[in-house]
Formats: structure tokens, C-alpha cells, sequence
């Protein structure tokens, strides 16, 4: 995970950019932060505990001149615990680094350099990268060359900027972890992702795996560290989203994502819907392989997992097996893989570790592989065969609120493409498609009274520790999805649970006023009902997310949130409302920062 930045050039404060280009990757994470520039022979370093805030403290008072060369990081960390001695920077002889991954040979190199007289004062795998530069420094004259050789040794994933001490010079690398460099006459900005660099540059090279590049007062050098061979860069043009990365009147990301879900489901089904029918361009050149399509494979972690669960039930009455796989196991999946497997890999950033190492499974064993990415250009979308972009714009809070809904919408479309091309054109889905149309103005008529109901209910809840969530089939995934959000922000334990299951087991744990979520759908509702009855009758405090016609469950419900149900699967969207806005309201009453959960960054980018 982690945030990099870098800088160099000649026009700019080199540590104005450097921050922030820092403060729109602190959301990568956020335990640490460090820089360090140099300005002809002065370097400034610098590190702080917590929140980049402290590490501007840090630098109060600090003189700067325009122009010079710098990196620096905001940390998730994976190899020892946040403290200022492991942030990065990394510093070892004339090696300053920064890493954003995992080194998993780091161990053989740390002993390798020991037995040279390296002492290792940090817990983490990066200071043995800086190490290594530096002791290949000293082997080979030239530092590209020591460079290069430092990369060919490394194991695992990893983007570096790093500079030598006595040298004007950044060096980069890429392999699994993004990093991109925006282009603007002589000055070069670093960073993990494009969208840090809107303020500066939309001209932007994105390095591929294995890549490795010098920025320097030469420009730009491009190189392979797999051949030693130089590259031509593509610089491409950086189309920022519709929306921008700033909180505007919402006191948080989480909240202003949660309020944009009309606008974000508008234009994820933009252009995408004519005559009834779905249009997606980045499926048009496999369209031969979806309608032969024998099996349906979804992977992804977290609430993209969670979003493939909602769609679970429309693809399989498309009469084709479905598996949704967890990314991190589906990785591991022997002899899965048949003749017309399409697998879909869904991941927000696109740069989610898991899922990438999972789709490179997927394209060994032959599958057709599939994106479904918020974010242009990312691996995900450039390694898929071919994909759908959500278009959801950029999602800033670690919680996912607004990608998960426009990954349904995208899903449902997907759905109707290829029972199109399945079953022919009469047997197209029309309320589903109307009702996504018409789905943004639904969700801005009900928020603000979801929103004043969640906040009240989550006043009633903020004392509990526990907590169920429950709903059966077609709503399973809301059940999922809650358990997540509530756990992720507010730190209360939430499971989820298919409301059958609940005496199987689960339903142990219910007593006097344990808090039970409930998703009542239309099609099971008696069912679900006859849940609702068996959790009542042992004291549990419910809460009901319902239709306005469900009347028994609300009478039996403690609190409920009333919706105007639609008649096809997107309902699904708006009754995610009442979890995304009760897991935030659960947190705000709990006084807890809902865009900077404990323990959790956004992009997933390690293993
Ligand atoms: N492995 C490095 C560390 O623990 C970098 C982690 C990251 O990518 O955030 O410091």
C-alpha cells in the first residue's frame, strides 16, 4: 500500500509538491510519513509518526529554494511497526529510499550484507534495498549499472524512487506496485498514482513491471531492468475524473462518496444503456467469447468481492455455473480453469495485489480475463484481455461506498450484454435497465432520510461490542457488506451470516438486546420473516432494513429504515444505503476518523 512521491526540476518547491502530492496518497496509508530533498549539496530528511500533519510540523521553520530533486512516503506498514526509525525514507551510505511493497527475499540480502559490514537499524525490508544500492555503488562505477543490479536481486513486489547522495539524479523502478511520473517540460513529479498529480502535470508515463527509469536534468530515461535494454516512453494524457479528490462541505470522504452515489451510478451507466439494450464498448471485441461463455468466474477482495455476491444470482439464471472467488485464495486455485472460463477480476484502484496475482493464474491457465476497474490505466485494466472502467470518479475514503454501488451497476450491465448475446435480443431484461436508469434520482429522493435514520439508530447502537447482520440470496451480499463497514469504521465486531444459517450455529450468541441487522427482500421475505421471529423471541435488539409493504416485520422491529423498494436487482443499490450511512454514523458517534480507519489503507498492493 503506501504512498510515494517524488520530485524533480527546477520550477517548483520541491517540498510544497512533495506534500501534496503526499496529502492525496495519505488515503494509501498513514501510520508514517518521511521526505527527503536535496538542493545542491544541503539534504533535508525528515520523519514523523502518525498523520502527514506531524511531519509538517516537522519541517516548520525549514528553509527551502525552488528546484532540486526529493522523495518521500506515507506508510502502511508490513515489516515492523510504525515508528519513525522504520518510516521512510531509507537512508544506508549514500542511498536515500523510498519503497512502496513487500521484499520477500529481504532476509538472504540483509545476511548477505552483514557478512560486508552493513548494521540494519530498522525492522523493514526496504532498508535492506537501500543497503544493497549502496553496496553496489561501490561495485560498479556507474550507478545506473549498480542500480540495475540492485533490481535483478530483488524478490517480490515493489515501487522505488531513490537518490545517491552525491548524484542529481532520481531513480525509479517498478515491478507490481504502480508508479507513475507526470511530464512537464523539465520538470518530472512522482507518484503512485495519476490523480496525486493533477495539480501538477496531466501528462503522465505510467512504468510497467520490470521498468526502471533515471530523472535527471537529461530528462527522462526509460529502461528494462529484465534486458538492461532502454525503452521509448509513452507519455500519455491524464483524463482526471469527473469529480476531484477534495471534501467540499462533507465533513469526510466517506460522507461525501456515500452523497455522490447519484451522480457516480449516473455516470457508470452513461452512454451505456440505448434502446433498451446495454452497449459496452471494452466488450466489444469479446463478445464471440462471452456468448460461448461455460463458466463465470468472479475475483476480487473486500467489498468488490462483496459486489460480485450481489450479482451472484442474475448470471447464474444466465444457466452457466458462477463461482465468486475470494483473490487472495483464488491465487492459489489448481486446475480451475476450463475451456470458455471468463473470469472477471474486480478491483477499485486496479492495483489490488491479490487480484493481479490471481488474474496472472488466470491468463497462465488460458482463461478470458476481464476488468472491472475504477481507475484508468491501472494494471488491472491493462493487464485484462478487455474490461469495463465504473467511471465511479476518484474514491478518496478507505471505506468503499460509492465504488461498490458502481461496480454493481457495471455488473448488471455486463449481465445484460451477455444474456443478449446468450439468449438473443427478446429475451432482454427491460425493467432492469429501466430501473437503472432511473435509479440516481431514487437514491436522491431517499439519502437524506436514510441519513437521519441511520444517525439515530447508530445512537441506540454505539455501546454495543456485537453484532449480527443477516439476509438470505438475493440481499446475502448486503449481509456481507455490512459486517464489513461496521467493522472496518467503527471497530465493532459484525458478522455476517445467511439468515439460515442462524440456527446452525450463530444463534448462540443472541440474548436480551444483541443487535441483529436484518435485510428483508421481496422474494424471500417470509422466509427471512420467520428469522426475524426466531432472533425476536430470544431478546435481540432489530433493526430492519424494509420495504413499506413489508408491514409484520416492521411491527416486530426495534428500528427500521422504510424504502420505497424497486422491482429488479437494482434495489440492491439503494438498500445499501442504510448499511454504508449506519456504519458511518456508528463510527462518528464512537468519535473515530471514518476516512483513516486503524490497521487499514485503500489500495491493497500487498499480499
Ligand atoms: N514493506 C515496506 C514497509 O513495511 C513498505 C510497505 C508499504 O508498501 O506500505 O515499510
Amino acid at each position: 500500500m503506501c504512498g510515494i512521491a517524488g520530485y524533480f526540476g527546477e520550477k517548483e518547491n520541491t517540498d510544497k509538491v512533495l506534500i501534496s502530492i503526499l496529502e492525496k496518497l495519505e488515503y494509501r496509508g498513514y501510520d508514517s510519513a518521511g521526505i527527503a530533498i536535496k538542493q545542491g549539496k544541503k539534504i533535508v530528511f525528515e520523519k514523523a509518526t502518525g498523520e502527514l500533519k506531524n511531519l509538517k510540523e516537522k519541517l516548520k521553520g525549514v528553509e527551502f529554494e525552488k528546484g532540486g530533486l526529493g522523495i518521500a512516503h506515507t506508510r502502511w506498514a508490513t515489516h515492523g511497526k510504525p515508528s519513525v526509525t522504520n518510516a521512510h525514507p531509507h537512508r544506508q551510505g549514500r542511498v536515500y529510499l523510498v519503497h512502496n511493497g513487500i521484499i520477500e527475499n529481504y532476509k538472504e540480502i540483509e545476511s548477505f550484507l552483514k557478512k560486508r559490514g552493513y548494521k540494519f537499524s530498522t525492522d523493514t525490508d526496504t532498508e535492506k534495498v537501500a543497503a544493497l544500492f549502496d553496496y553496489n555503488l561501490k561495485q560498479e562505477k556507474d550507478s545506473q549499472k549498480a542500480f540495475e543490479k540492485t533490481l535483478k536481486a530483488l524478490r517480490g513486489a515493489f515501487a522505488i524512487v531513490a537518490f545517491v547522495e552525491d548524484e542529481n539524479q532520481l531513480f525509479l523502478a517498478r515491478l507490481s506496485s504502480p508508479l507513475v511520473v507526470g511530464v512537464s517540460e523539465k520538470d518530472f513529479y512522482i507518484a503512485s498514482d495519476a490523480l496525486a498529480l493533477s495539480n501538477f502535470s496531466k501528462r503522465v508515463i505510467y512504468l510497467d513491471d520490470f521498468d526502471y527509469a533515471l530523472v535527471g536534468g537529461f530528462g527522462f530515461r526509460h529502461f528494462s531492468f529484465k534486458d538492461g535494454k532502454q525503452k521509448t516512453s509513452k507519455i500519455e494524457d491524464f483524463d482526471e475524473s469527473l469529480t476531484s479528490a477534495e471534501k467540499g462541505n462533507f465533513d469526510s470522504f466517506m460522507l461525501k462518496e456515500i452523497y455522490e452515489q447519484p451522480d457516480s451510478i449516473y455516470s457508470s451507466i452513461a452512454g451505456r444503456i440505448k434502446n433498451g439494450r446495454a452497449v459496452l464498448g471494452g466488450l466489444k471485441d469479446v463478445e464471440k467469447e462471452l456468448e460461448s461463455a461455460k463458466e463465470i468466474h468472479f475475483v476480487a477482495a473486500g467489498t468488490s468481492f462483496n459486489a460480485t455476491l450481489a450479482v451472484k444470482d442474475l448470471f447464474e439464471s444466465l444457466g452457466v455455473p458462477v463461482f465468486n472467488l475470494l483473490a487472495s485464495e483464488a491465487k492459489y486455485s489448481k486446475a480451475r480453469v476450463r475451456e470458455g472460463t471468463v473470469a472477471f477480476f474486480i478491483s477499485q484502484s486496479g492495483e489490488t495485489a491479490d487480484t493481479k496475482e490471481a488474474l496472472k493464474k488466470y491468463k497462465e491457465a488460458g482463461a478470458l480475463c476481464l476488468g472491472i476497474t475504477n481507475t484508468v490505466a491501472s494494471s488491472i485494466a491493462r493487464e485484462t484481455h478487455a474490461g469495463v472502467y465504473n467511471h465511479a470518479g476518484p474514491e478518496i475514503s478507505v471505506a468503499s461506498t460509492k465504488a461498490f454501488s458502481s461496480q454493481i451497476a457495471v455488473l448488471i450491465l455486463i449481465y445484460a450484454k451477455i444474456k443478449e448475446l446468450k439468449l438473443g435480443l427478446e429475451r432482454k431484461d427491460k425493467t432492469l435497465l429501466k430501473e437503472l436508469q432511473i435509479l440516481p434520482d431514487i437514491l436522491k429522493k431517499e439519502i437524506k432520510k436514510i441519513d437521519k435514520k441511520a444517525k439515530e439508530i447508530a445512537k441506540a447502537l454505539k455501546k454495543a461490542n456485537s453484532m449480527y447482520t443477516l439476509a438470505r440470496a438475493g440481499e446475502l451480499a448486503l449481509a456481507f457488506e455490512s459486517a464489513l463497514k461496521i467493522k472496518e469504521i467503527s471497530y465493532i465486531h459484525a458478522e455476517g451470516y445467511p439468515s439460515g444459517e442462524l440456527k446452525h450455529g450463530p444463534i448462540a450468541l443472541i440474548e436480551k438486546d444483541f443487535p441483529v441487522l436484518m435485510f428483508f427482500g421481496n422474494e424471500l421475505y417470509e422466509k427471512t420473516f420467520s428469522n426475524a421471529q426466531e432472533v425476536k423471541a430470544r431478546g435481540a435488539y432489530l433493526i430492519s432494513v424494509l420495504d413499506k409493504t413489508h408491514k409484520d416485520a416492521k411491527k416486530i422491529s426495534d428500528r427500521y429504515f422504510e424504502l420505497n423498494y424497486i422491482k429488479s436487482k437494482a434495489n440492491i443499490i439503494l438498500q445499501s444505503l442504510p448499511l454504508q450511512l449506519l456504519a458511518y454514523h456508528l463510527a462518528k458517534e464512537k468519535g473515530l476518523n471514518v476516512d483513516k480507519p486503524r490497521n487499514l489503507a485503500k489500495s491493497v498492493t500487498v499480499e
